[in-house]
């Protein structure tokens, strides 16, 4: 039996990381991997790569361009005449981007030595591991340490079933072969208003039904309502409190069925993305007697390390606890390789940083106000909003503000939250100060440079103590 230090079943942004630091720090790796692309090769990188953040943010970036240079650029005194959509192209750049991305990895697996295989992985008893390749033949293998990172994939309504061409998951959001009409999303979370943004930008009609009655709860409330109030008026139209009953394919694409206020509401639609949400992915991923089990909610139960009930097995990424993000699966994968080297490593879980790539952007890390509040933390508050940054005017975009939560008696920050251009890139700032602990003085005798986005951070620690200078706060000492 071939036997290796490590094996890790998955290669998204988890299991990827984790196999090539674990080789980094000498152990024999290998990976298994079951993800086809179009050509029916393995392609490395998960969801994250393949269908996930990089080719949604690819349309994103794409689509807000086009928007734009459609009703942007001439305020800045650029017209353009005869501008038109190639979404064919559009769909292309990302298709290459995806391509690059996944053979990188396989590149980077070989250069680190991580030895790949291609099929289905299951986790049989006393840390032996079976791949099961796609012609059906099958191998087993034996390591010291398993890491087991099969991620997650979307969740299905079952008043909603997926129907080709018709009523589809965000992977076949990432692909639709002409702009509809009109496209009505069954969930307002980040993946739905993600999405959503690109097709509206690109000419649907757009409808979120969200069943919850607040917008983006996990948000801080007045930054979920500045952000809505954006959305909004860029033509999407979020309707909370709205709960599909049924959708039915109709003469031209379907009829969306829904609840509102006890009230029973129909929709036409040329089609529906379901966007619900994501699960724990394990089909197949366990044998009955390996040792480790599912919670009541499908995912692998670890501890603050990523341990399993079963020795020297880990669960890293979306298949356990926690936000399902692609840099907190990574962090995981990292942790646990230098756990299995026998060094010291722990993650952060209260600094994993939040962001909504929509325009204007939301990005968070921390506690909002409100959760500090309940949290029982006496808070002091500062916000700046970027209509008065000299930066967001000469960018053209002046949405959105940012918000810093303090704790009144230590004066630690406890969250910053920010709706705005660039958010996404901003938060970092916030991460790293946070992760040194800083207060919000520290941040106030902190120089940024002028003009850029990133003083909004700075006025809205000074606003903290009422000593912004860029807008009118009550007088301070
Ligand atoms: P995955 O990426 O799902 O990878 C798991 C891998 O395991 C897959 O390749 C799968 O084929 C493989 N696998 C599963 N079972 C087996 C098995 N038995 N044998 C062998 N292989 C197996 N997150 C962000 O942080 N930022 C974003 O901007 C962002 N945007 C997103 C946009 C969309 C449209 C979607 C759908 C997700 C987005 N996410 C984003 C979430 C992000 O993609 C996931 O959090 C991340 O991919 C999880 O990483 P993972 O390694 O745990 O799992
Ligand atoms: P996320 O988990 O961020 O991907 O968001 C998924 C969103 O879908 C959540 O806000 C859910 O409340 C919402 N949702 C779940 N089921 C339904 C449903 N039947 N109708 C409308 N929205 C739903």
């Amino acid at each position: 039996m071939d036997t290796y230090d490590v094996i890790v079943i998955g290669a998204g942004p988890a299991g990827y990381v984790a196999a090539i630091r674990c080789a980094q720090l000498g152990a024999r790796v290998l990976c298994v991997e079951k993800w086809q692309n179009e050509a029916k090769q393995q392609s490395l990188g998960g969801t994250c790569l393949n269908v996930g953040c990089i080719p949604s943010k690819a349309l994103l970036e794409s689509s807000h361009r086009y928007e734009v240079a459609q009703n942007h650029l001439a305020a800045e005194g650029i017209k353009i005449k005869g501008l038109s959509l190639d979404l064919a192209a559009m769909l292309k750049r990302k298709d290459e981007i995806v391509k690059k991305l996944t053979g990188g990895i396989a590149m980077l697996f070989k250069a680190n030595q991580v030895t790949s295989a291609y099929g289905v992985g299951k986790l049989l008893k006393d840390k032996q591991v079976e791949v099961r390749s796609m012609q059906g033949t099958k191998k087993v293998y034996q390591a010291k340490h398993i890491i087991l990172a099969s991620g997650s994939v979307p969740m299905a309504l079952p008043t909603a079933p997926f129907q080709r061409d018709l009523v589809t998951d965000s992977t076949g959001a990432l692909s639709l072969a002409t702009v509809p009409a009109d496209l009505c999303i069954i969930g307002a979370g980040i993946i739905g208003l993600e999405l959503g943004s690109v097709w509206g930008r690109l000419g649907s009609r757009v409808t979120l039904l969200e069943a919850l009655p607040d917008f983006l709860p996990m948000v801080d409330r007045q930054v979920a309502k500045d952000a809505l109030k954006h959305y909004r008026a860029q033509g999407l139209v979020i309707k909370l409190g709205c709960k599909v009953t049924q959708v039915k394919p109709a003469k031209k694409g379907a009829t969306v069925s829904y609840t509102e206020d006890g009230k029973q509401h129909t929709l036409q639609t040329a089609k529906v993305v379901v966007a619900v949400g994501r699960k724990p992915y394990t089909e197949g991923l366990l044998a009955e007697d390996c040792g480790v089990r599912l919670d009541e909610r499908g995912f692998i139960p670890v501890d603050d390390q990523c341990r399993t009930e079963c020795a020297d097995v880990y669960a890293i990424g979306d298949l356990v606890r926690g936000p399902m993000l692609a840099h907190k699966g990574s962090e995981e994968g990292m942790m646990v390789a230098e756990l299995i080297a026998g060094k010291t490593a722990a993650v952060n879980y209260d600094l994993v940083p939040n962001v909504i790539y929509t325009a204007p952007e939301i990005a968070w890390v921390g506690l909002g106000e409100d959760q500090a509040r309940a949290a029982g933390k006496e808070c002091k508050v500062g916000t700046f909003s970027f209509a008065a940054s000299g930066r967001a005017m000469a960018n053209n975009d002046t949405r959105g503000l940012v918000k810093i939560v303090a704790d009144k008696q230590t004066d630690a920050v406890l969250g910053v939250h920010i709706v705005g251009n660039q958010a996404g890139e901003l938060i970092s700032q916030a991460v790293v100060a946070m992760e040194f602990m800083t207060s919000a003085e520290d941040l106030q005798l902190t120089i940024f440079a002028h003009p850029t986005l990133a003083e909004a951070l700075h006025e809205a620690a000074l606003a903290v103590d009422g000593r912004a200078i860029h807008a009118v706060t009550r007088r301070a000492r």
